[in-house]
């Protein structure tokens, strides 16, 4: 299980998160929604150890993790999938994906993990000696994914895996999320597009200038009047 509990964190002078508390429970998939800039990769960031609160703790199952660095993290079992993919374009796909697995420490699982996301994603089976930039959007997700599945996570951070994409590609990736998650992984998913993300969530916070001001389970949240208005275009 991962906490957050009044996690607050700066860039520089700005404040992008603020006492924020949450949690994903084990084997859930929990959304984190907003506006443009409302901090939900801020939050990530600090899940992930790439940016350290400045007030509030986090625990990994008990542990406190909000000093770690982004190898111990990942060690721990989160891998961060960031925004915008970042894949290597000049790195064949095969290649991008053997760099998940560097920070491991149980490889003999490796093998296993590798057949396992050519099977939730065959259209890299079919272009591992290619290189990554020469992929379509949705199949440089597929890759970003995949490698983050190399790292053998327990808990997923996904950072807006739907950015850019056509709906029929999104509903793909989605549907394999959802499978990911159904093999054990817990998956903390952040997103702009709050149906498509209450769609496969149980549970739900709302990001607000760095504030949660809404949570609940994802079909309460769906139901909420100001949701409907603000973020599902119901208003
Ligand atoms: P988006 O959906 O646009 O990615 P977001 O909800 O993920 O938005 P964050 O990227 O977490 O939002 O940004 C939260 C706030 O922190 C914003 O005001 C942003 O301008 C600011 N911010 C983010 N990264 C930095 C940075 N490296 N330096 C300074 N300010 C930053």
């Amino acid at each position: 299980m991962l906490k957050l509990n009044n996690v607050s964190c700066k860039y520089g002078a700005v404040l992008a998160l603020s006492n924020v508390s949450m949690e994903v429970p084990d084997g859930k998939i929990v959304t984190l929604l907003g506006a443009n800039g409302a901090g939900k990769s801020t939050a990530l960031k600090a899940v992930s150890g790439l940016l350290q609160p400045f007030r509030g703790s986090i625990d990994w199952n008990g542990q406190k993790i909000e000093t770690a660095s982004c190898k111990q993290i990942v060690q721990q079992g989160i891998v961060h999938c960031p925004e915008g993919r970042q894949i290597f374009p000049e790195l064949t796909v095969l290649e991008n994906l053997k760099l998940g697995r560097y920070a491991r420490r149980d490889t003999k699982d490796v093998k296993r993990d590798f057949e396992q996301v050519l099977e939730y994603f065959p259209r890299l089976r079919d272009r591992l000696h290619q290189s990554g930039g020469t992929l379509s959007g949705g199949e440089q997700q597929m890759l970003a994914i995949g490698r983050a599945l190399m790292g053998g996570p327990k808990l997923l951070l996904l950072d807006e895996p739907s950015l850019g994409l056509a709906p029929i590609v999104t509903k793909e990736i989605m549907k394999i999320i959802k499978t990911i998650n159904q093999s054990g992984v817990s998956v903390l998913l952040v997103e702009q597009n709050a149906r498509l993300a209450l769609s496969v969530a149980d549970y739900a916070y709302v990001l607000e200038v760095g504030h949660i001001v809404i949570e609940g389970p994802s079909e309460t949240v769906k139901n909420n009047s100001q949701i409907q208005e603000l973020y599902l275009g119901m208003g």
